[in-house]
């Protein structure tokens, strides 16, 4: 079993990557600087509270710990808050990814697993989408993807790092055993806006019901966050077998429209969901769904929770959860 680092491990996505890890029986540091990962989300014995610029106590603290790989999620993940600030995402994320990269080649360290996105593709020309398809972001954020991608593609051929980047598709759901879910601050996404509309009784607005779909409303893939975690683990684990660099989606192939997902959670609910309609939102597709062959074929990965009805049951539960402690 393995000693490995993850970036970004008091996240919503690290997090439960954390946890599947540790079951996995490998060893886990984190390094979170908290700036919107929580702590309630790490064993504090775990949590090294240091920022990814800070190259010497990375190098110091990969070598004291003999960290064979690492899993890298620090980053920040909101696509519109990229448009109003570019400089603080190319900064953080594309920034912050290179200091890490640079204590890794200090420190050693040939492995790495990386946090990237659906966004890479932008509008996609086709659906479901193949990792072959270009690169094309539309948003700050997105390209900010995009390039750490490419850094890692020039270290693969110049200083023999071997990756593998995770191109999510739309992470939901919570840790089925109800230890962790998620917890943005401000939330953005689609589920747990949901959730809280029944809760508070406040309508979401849905972005647009005018698109190109069956009821006019935008189609994600919607993939539940246990079943990326153990994406993280497949990933890992190539990597330390000799695997080669690669990039590969992370989704279920399957698409569910918004007016879908509010009928579901009301189903499992049992709750009205309030909504209105609204204008589009900027930079929405009409259809991202993946094509997640890849995934299964050549690292054997299988989602095992990713119905949209067990997603939405197990945020539903952590959503109960951390209303009743007031959080
Ligand atoms: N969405 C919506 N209202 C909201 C939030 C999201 O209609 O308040 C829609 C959004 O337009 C998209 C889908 O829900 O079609 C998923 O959005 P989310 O922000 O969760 O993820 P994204 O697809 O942007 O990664």
């Amino acid at each position: 079993m393995a000693k490995i680092l993850v970036t970004g491990g008091a996240g919503y996505i690290g997090s439960h990557t954390t946890l599947a890890l540790l079951e996995r029986g490998h060893d886990v540091i984190v390094v979170d600087n908290l700036s919107r990962g929580h702590a309630h989300n790490v064993d504090p014995k775990r949590l090294w509270r240091i920022h990814l610029t800070d190259t010497d106590a990375l190098v110091r603290l990969m070598r004291a710990e003999e960290v064979d790989a690492v899993i890298h999620f620090a980053a920040y993940i909101a696509v519109g808050e990229s448009t109003r600030e570019p400089e603080l995402y190319f900064s953080n994320n594309v920034g912050g990814s290179l200091a890490l990269l640079t204590a890794m080649q200090q420190a050693g360290i040939k492995r790495l697993v990386f946090s990237s996105t659906a966004a890479v593709y932008g509008m996609p020309e086709r659906v479901p989408i193949t990792e072959d398809m270009p690169f094309a972001p539309v948003s700050p954020y997105g390209d900010s993807k995009v390039m750490v991608e490419r850094i890692l593609g020039w270290l693969d051929q110049y200083r023999d790092l071997r990756s593998i980047s995770l191109r999510y598709f739309n992470a939901c759901g919570a840790d089925p055993q109800g230890r962790l879910g998620e917890e943005h601050n401000p939330e953005t996404h689609l589920i747990p806006l949901l959730l809280r509309a029944i809760e508070t009784g406040v309508p979401i607005t849905v972005f647009g019901d005018d698109y190109d779909t069956p009821d006019g409303t935008c189609i994600r893939d919607y993939i539940h966050v246990s079943d990326l975690a153990e994406a993280h683990i497949c990933a890992l684990e190539s990597l330390l077998n000799g695997g080669p660099s690669d990039a590969f989606n992370v989704g279920t192939g399957t698409g569910y429209s918004v007016l879908e997902v509010i009928r579901a959670v009301e189903e499992v609910t049992g709750r009205k969901v309030p909504y209105e309609i609204g204008p589009r939102r900027p930079g929405d597709a009409a259809v991202l769904v993946a094509n997640a062959d890849k995934l299964r074929t050549v690292l054997g990965w299988r989602p095992q929770y990713s119905d949209l009805r067990t997603i939405i049951e197990t945020a539903w539960a952590f959503e109960k959860k951390r209303t009743a402690k007031g959080q």
